[in-house]
Order: structure tokens, then C-alpha cells, then sequence
């Protein structure tokens, strides 16, 4: 046993602000931070599409509030293939973000057609519109993708593999071999035996449960247990995999 007791941890993994054109303008930093608290979350990541503009936000509320915010993004590869890239610093993922901003489609967002893109400041407040169209697929590679993410020392989950579009079965047919997801993402829709008896082959890897919440009432609906000594994408890593006695259940 470790010198320190280990943490118990609800984490939802998969959050949406309203900067994701398909999220709900209720998605603020404050109607995360309360929703997640209310459901019992100790950590949850912040994963907009292609962009990580309201991570500091949300992190900046989450700290006041004693919420762990993990600063991410959901990556959509040019295979279409959602990936949830999470980072230990805000930095990390505004590297990210500038890697992944120049290979989006060079178009403005049209809010009419796809919703808002709403940007909150440091105080949470609205503060403007992302103008670059956040719903198309970067023209990375999911390869690249991975190597990118893990080069900033991040994690990579391939998210939601149960669902019919814009996940990597989906839409490859299969789990590329060495593709070094460190997780694969069940959403919230199956729990995780039905999600293994439809795809027996997952079930080498490490799990995870979340909501790719897009109304901030929804997280914490389908959640992941850590057991952890302090919230950090190193610990995470480390109870993915069961290592120093840190472990994870995903619902
Ligand atoms: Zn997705
Ligand atoms: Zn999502």
C-alpha cells in the first residue's frame, strides 16, 4: 500500500462548452462547474471540438470551486474519427489547438446552421464568437494525431466506439493496431459489458465511461471511477493501467 491513502474520484472525461456549435449556450463555465459538482464529479475534462479556447475558463472556475478541470479537446482526425486528447496544462492544449486550427477547413462557422461558438473569459463571462467553422475534420491523420498528443505528454481516448459515426469502428472498421490509444471511450448509451459482448476485441484495452455532455445537465451521467493520489493526467495514466495500485472502473 502506498504511504497515502489513494482518492476515490468520479471523473467525466467527455464535457462540452458552448463553444462546440452543437452544445446548448447554457454550457458556461458556471453551469459546468455547478452541474458537475451537484452530480458528484471530482474531475472532469473539458473537451470542445477542434478547439480548446474555453479550457482556462472553466479551469480558472474549477479551482475556485474545488473541481479539477482537465484541459482537452475532441480531435476530429481526417479519417473522421473523434479522439478525446487530454493534457495536464492549459498550455498543452493551446499547443494543440495551433496545431490543429490551420488544418481545419478554411471556412466561417455559420451560426444559423450550425449553432454558436460561444468564448467565455477568465471570469466566465461571454466574450465573443469563434468564427472558424469547429464542426468539419482537421485533415490530421490519426496517427499523427496520437504522436501529436503524446509528443505534448498528453492522453488520447478514442471516443465513443460504440456509436454509429465518428468513431474509430465505425469508421475504420476496426482498432488500427499500434494506433496507442491509451483508452477507448464508451459513451453513455451502453454500459460497458454491452460494449464489450457487441465488440469483444476491446476489451484488451482500458476502458472508460462519459457523457459527451453538450447541456451541462447531462454530466456525470455515465462516469468513470479513479482511484488516485492527487488528479493529474500522470495519475490517470497510471490507474488506466492499473499501475502502483491506482485502478479505474468505468460504469
Ligand atoms: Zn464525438
Ligand atoms: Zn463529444
Amino acid at each position: 500500500m502506498s504511504e497515502r491513502e489513494l482518492r476515490k474520484v468520479f471523473a467525466d472525461l467527455h464535457v462540452h462548452t458552448a463553444l462546440s456549435p452543437c452544445a446548448d449556450d447554457s454550457a458556461t463555465p458556471a453551469g459546468i462547474v455547478s452541474a458537475a459538482l451537484d452530480n458528484g464529479m471530482g474531475m472532469i475534462a473539458i473537451t470542445d471540438h477542434n478547439s480548446a479556447e474555453n479550457v482556462g475558463a472553466v479551469m480558472s472556475l474549477g479551482a475556485k470551486l474545488g473541481l479539477k478541470v482537465i484541459p482537452g479537446m475532441e480531435l476530429t482526425t481526417a479519417e473522421e474519427v473523434h479522439l478525446v486528447c487530454l493534457f495536464e496544462t492549459e498550455r498543452d492544449a493551446l499547443r494543440m489547438q495551433e496545431i490543429a486550427y490551420p488544418l481545419l477547413p478554411p471556412v466561417e462557422n455559420q451560426p444559423d446552421v450550425f449553432g454558436r461558438q460561444l468564448i467565455f473569459d477568465s471570469e466566465g463571462n461571454p466574450n465573443g464568437e469563434c468564427t472558424k467553422m469547429l464542426i468539419g475534420a482537421t485533415s490530421i491523420p490519426l496517427e499523427d494525431a496520437v504522436r501529436e498528443v503524446h509528443g505534448l505528454g498528453g492522453l488520447v481516448f478514442a471516443a465513443h466506439v460504440d456509436r454509429q459515426s465518428f468513431s474509430v469502428i465505425s469508421n475504420l472498421g476496426l482498432i488500427p493496431e499500434n494506433a496507442g490509444f491509451d483508452a477507448l471511450e464508451i459513451s453513455g448509451a451502453v454500459t460497458r459489458e454491452e460494449a464489450t459482448e457487441r465488440f469483444p476485441f476491446i476489451s484488451g484495452y482500458p476502458l472508460v465511461t462519459a457523457s459527451d455532455a453538450h447541456v451541462p445537465e447531462a454530466i456525470g451521467s455515465s462516469p468513470t471511477l479513479f482511484l488516485l493520489d492527487e488528479l493529474s493526467i500522470g495519475e490517470i495514466r497510471m490507474a488506466l493501467n492499473f499501475e502502483n495500485e491506482r485502478e479505474h472502473l468505468s460504469q
